[in-house]
């Protein structure tokens, strides 16, 4: 089954065992661009995954085996490949998710390719594998591989969010089981070629097409998994964790967010306004969006004026337009979703200052960039995650007051904050429940350093070491040293 999007081949089936395999039952996919259907991909189920897994298990005990350095230097040819294919997997992408192919050509894709650069020096160079001396006797920590891991991911950033797991997990020696959000199939398709062409061993990584509800339970629940990791809401992940329970499989999750963005009157203004508007990025769509702007109480109106004269510059549009900032959204039921948020904020006393409603000149899935003001505390335009280009404004006047409005969802995913005040940063940053904090600055992201959320926002914490901690078996060999005989 292969479809042709924007010239490039992509399989509409799954990736089992280093081969194509279709099912009987397809589902569309859909561009959000147009609303078109775009390609025709296998709607798996309970048989697909069970091969899958079985594929991995079975491929399992030699990739463990290979040699970090081996390892690491076919994830490399995954990255050159990725680096060779560019523009294929950024138009591609664009076209399946509708986020902007100017961010796909400059920041994405070529991330995707530092994902598995990334994890494979980390693998060689970085990753420490301590000694401890205890009264004659050896500690050794090692890292071993823990076997399958399933990687479930979400469509707001598709093959970055897959790559960001993918890339960990083979680097430490699992098999994978890719599941993409149906949403977004295509890229997941595409790395299949890209890892058989690099020479990842056939089992090694396998995707498996189709619905979360129809496939993920065969997945999650398979007592031959050892990792599980999930990037989407917090319902699916409850479905999740139930579903692991029964083998106590560890889980990853990394889930939504409501994300403060506290602005004090002693900031950096220029700065401080070009980074909230640049929480409309990729729509809205972005877990870590700072989109509850907390500003206080002395520049608020200053503020505010600011950041609408720069909004009016941003241009919605088509993403494949280099020159769009704004896409659309994901789906029509997700634009009817953000559209519902957004008219119940209203009717509850909330005032839009920009946007409030569908870009009705584009029509289809384009929906205007938003600023809500006046929402009452306690409004679940305040609690609740839109995942949309809708941003509310408040005020405040005590640093202790926007620390609690900080603190007042049920989420912990990041916190931004602009301040000028070294000392105020570090006291508000130390009070604020989040797993990422950013200060004077907005989406900085190292991968050694750890990435996950508090609260609902997740479980546990990915990147460098953290992620070599999740997808291994860490052991510690304890050696009496005077028993040798040999
Ligand atoms: P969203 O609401 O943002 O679409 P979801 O959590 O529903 O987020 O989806 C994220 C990923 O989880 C997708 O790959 C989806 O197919 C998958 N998924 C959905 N339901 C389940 C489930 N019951 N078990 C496993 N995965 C699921």
């Amino acid at each position: 089954m292969i479809n042709v999007v924007a010239d490039v081949e992509v399989s509409g089936g799954h990736w089992i065992g280093g081969e194509r395999v279709a099912s009987a039952a397809t589902f569309d996919d859909v561009s959000p661009i147009d609303e078109a259907v775009i390609a025709r991909i296998s709607r798996g189920g309970a048989t697909e995954a069970h091969a899958a897994v079985s594929a991995a298990a079975a491929s399992s005990p030699a990739w463990a085996s290979t040699p970090p350095t081996e390892r690491a230097r076919l994830l490399h040819r995954v990255a050159d490949i990725v680096e060779d294919r560019l523009e294929r997997l950024a138009i591609v992408e664009t076209i399946d998710n509708g986020a902007l192919l100017r961010s796909h050509l400059r920041g994405v894709m070529p991330r995707v390719a530092h994902n598995f650069r990334f994890f494979a020096d980390y693998l060689v160079n970085d990753l420490h594998h301590p000694d401890f001396e205890t009264r004659g006797h050896h500690n050794h920590v090692s890292w071993d591989p823990s076997g399958v891991a399933v990687l479930i991911t979400p469509w707001n950033a598709p093959l970055m969010l897959a790559t960001w797991k993918v890339a960990p997990a083979l680097a430490a020696g699992c098999t994978v089981v890719l599941k993409p959000a149906e949403w977004t199939p295509l890229t997941a398709s595409l790395l299949a070629d890209i890892t058989k062409d690099a020479g990842i061993p056939d089992g090694v990584f396998n995707v498996v097409q189709g619905l979360g509800e129809e496939v993920g339970d065969a997945l999650t629940g398979d007592p031959r998994v050892s990792r599980i990791s999930f990037t989407g809401s917090v319902p699916t992940a409850r479905l999740i964790a139930r579903s692991a329970a029964a083998n106590l499989t560890p889980c990853s999750f990394e889930l939504g967010g409501k994300s403060p963005f506290i602005v004090f009157a002693d900031a950096d203004m220029d700065s401080a306004v070009a980074n909230a508007v640049e929480q409309y990025d990729n729509a809205g769509q972005v877990c870590l969006a700072g989109v509850r702007l907390l500003v206080e109480d002395a520049v608020l109106d200053e503020f505010v004026e600011r950041f609408l004269a720069r909004a009016a510059a941003v241009r919605q549009g088509d993403p494949r337009d280099l020159a769009t900032d704004v896409g659309p959204q994901i789906s029509r039921e997700h634009f009817e979703r953000v559209d519902g948020f957004v008219r119940r904020a209203v009717t509850a006393g909330a005032e839009a200052l920009l946007g409030g409603g569908p870009n009705e000149q584009l029509g289809g899935l384009y929906y205007r960039p938003t600023l809500l003001a006046g929402a009452a505390p306690g409004a679940e335009i305040l609690t609740d995650e839109v995942f949309g280009p809708v941003l509310t404004v408040q005020s405040f006047s005590t640093e202790d007051e926007a620390i609690a409005m900080a603190n007042g969802t049920e989420f912990g995913l990041a916190g931004v904050l602009f301040t000028g005040d070294r000392a105020r940063a570090e006291r508000v940053s130390a009070q604020l429940v989040a797993g990422t904090m950013w200060v004077n600055c907005f989406f900085v992201r190292d991968l050694r350093a750890p990435f996950g959320g508090s609260r609902h926002s997740g479980v546990g914490r990915e990147g460098g070491t953290w992620s070599f901690d999740f997808y291994c078996d860490v052991k510690n060999t304890c050696t009496n040293v005077d028993r040798w005989t040999t």
